[in-house]
């Protein structure tokens, strides 16, 4: 797929949202009314395969995978659109270093339509950003995520819900065995959650063990039903769908 051309990285978004025709941010294509175009979203590698319902792992029949069954997470059914590959990757990439807002936007509307409406949780909360790196990099992704998937749900968001306590190295810095120490006891939670069923929103889940982390928060506050919204969910290589 010859896409991802510099001058995407370097357009703001937020200043094409205003502009009558924009090209696909994949390929250039002038022919579509969002973000891409028809061929670019169908090469998307949207996650199609049967997954562990608990963590979206790609499973044989969508039963619960090896990692949940010996160390079940403290949330209980994640729900991902894509598989964490090319060129999904380099569009998260963009949208939390380059400030491309309106992909926040665009994910956040696929997401929203990809979950289950027949159990909507009581609250949506945002996997929160240290101040300090909010202050680096401007805005939390994961904020802007959630807001979006909230309103489309016509959910509450709890923007203050829950803090990051310790600015730890980013995860995707780590090896994967050191991922679960780095973000152990980071986050606190201050606002009485008892007896609610919560949805955390992140971009990317890949051990899990940021969110797991929240989700010991969440729960220690009272939350009854802890579930994970993500963009795109890290697969092993062999498990990579596309179309
Ligand atoms: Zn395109
Ligand atoms: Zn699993």
């Amino acid at each position: 797929m010859s896409i991802l051309s510099d001058h995407f990285l370097n357009i703001r978004a937020e200043i094409r949202r205003f502009l009558p025709a924009q090209p696909c941010v994949m390929c250039g294509s002038m022919s579509h009314d969002g973000l891409w175009c028809a061929a670019c979203d169908a090469a998307l590698p949207y996650l199609k395969a049967p997954h562990c319902p608990v963590c979206a792992l790609p499973t044989p029949g969508g039963e619960v995978c090896g990692h949940c069954l010996a160390q079940p997470p403290l949330f209980t059914r994640t729900t991902a659109v894509f598989g964490y590959s090319f060129p999904l990757d380099k569009l998260i990439q963009s949208m939390k270093y380059a400030e491309q807002l309106a992909l926040a936007h665009a994910f956040a509307k696929k997401l929203a339509r990809a979950i289950d409406k027949s159990n909507l949780p009581d609250y949506v909360i945002a996997m929160p950003l240290h101040p300090a790196k909010l202050r680096e990099r401007g805005f939390n992704q994961s904020l802007l995520l959630a807001t979006t998937v909230a309103r489309e749900l016509n959910i509450p968001l709890l923007p203050d819900a829950c803090r990051r306590l310790r600015n730890t190295p980013p995860q995707s810095s780590l090896p994967w065995k050191a991922r679960k120490k780095n973000v152990r006891n980071a986050f606190s939670c201050g606002t009485d959650l008892g007896g609610k069923r919560v949805a955390l929103v992140d971009d990317v889940l890949t051990t899990g063990a940021s969110l797991n982390e929240l989700a010991e928060a969440v729960a220690k506050a009272g939350a009854i039903q802890i579930s994970a919204w993500v963009v795109a969910r890290t697969l092993p290589h062999s498990e990579l769908r596309t179309g």
